[in-house]
């Protein structure tokens, strides 16, 4: 099976159209790591635009704290209003739906969590202890997750006991045959790793083979849709460095 792997899609419905475009006709089922919501201004449109492609989906910190499940005064003040706006314009029904997506799912050989196994809702893997120790937090080969929306592969070497990282790049391909490993696809909806583009990867469960692409999407637009809804000036400047 063909898996077009995305996660945080952030209410930016510009980048995810774009994804969608660029990944045509290369997958059959769709998973997403969570945080649907949160920081961007289409809400609504990336709920119904997601759903609509019967994903396997997971919820993110973001979505948790839209839906009250989780206290968004650990949030920075940006990340705060966007939330509280978010639950103000969310309806009902994408709402419910929000509700239904587990933190963390177990598809063999394959985990997905969206921020870590151990704290599916709150972690961020960013360096080789963290990783190290959330190795001992999953029973599968890999996992997959998202949180951090930097593309990047911890890889466990067995024998030494120690972790190997890598940050990676468009076109690059990861072969699956060896090691355990934690891969992070980068994010869609506001990139952070210094390129602005659109970050997803496609997952070949029979090869055992993952490819990572950057697609350009209309910043801009998905900006002045920022601007229109009067979200925060920093979180609208942001998407442009990819930060
Ligand atoms: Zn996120």
């Amino acid at each position: 099976m063909r898996v077009l792997l995305l996660t945080d899609i952030h209410a930016n419905l510009v980048a995810l159209e774009a994804v969608l475009a660029d990944a045509e006709g290369q997958w059959e089922q769709l998973w997403f790591l969570g945080d649907l919501v949160g920081y961007g201004p289409q809400p609504n449109e990336c709920v119904e635009r997601l759903r609509a492609l019967a994903p396997l989906a997971l919820s993110g910190n973001h979505d948790w704290a839209v839906l009250g499940k989780l206290d968004d005064e650990d949030f920075n003040s940006d990340a705060r209003y966007v939330a509280r706006w978010t639950r103000r314009v969310l309806t009902a029904d994408n709402r419910d739906y929000l509700n239904t997506l587990p933190p963390l799912r177990v598809e063999p050989p394959f985990t997905l969590a969206h921020a870590s196994p151990r704290h599916p809702v709150w972690e961020y893997i960013l360096d080789l202890p963290t990783a190290l120790e959330n190795f001992a937090h999953f029973d599968t080969s890999y996992c997959l997750v998202g949180h951090t929306h930097v593309p990047a592969v911890f890889a466990l070497d067995e024998a030494s006991g120690g972790v190997d990282f890598a940050l990676i790049e468009h076109g690059d391909v990861l072969d699956l045959s060896r090691h355990r490993l934690i891969v992070n696809p980068g994010g869609v909806g506001q990139p952070r790793d210094g390129d602005p583009r659109a970050a997803y990867a496609l997952l070949d469960t029979e090869a055992m083979r993952m490819t990572f692409h950057r697609v350009a999407y209309d910043v801009a637009a998905t900006q002045a849709l920022m601007r229109e809804q009067k979200l925060p000036r920093r979180l609208i400047k942001r998407l442009e460095q990819g930060l």
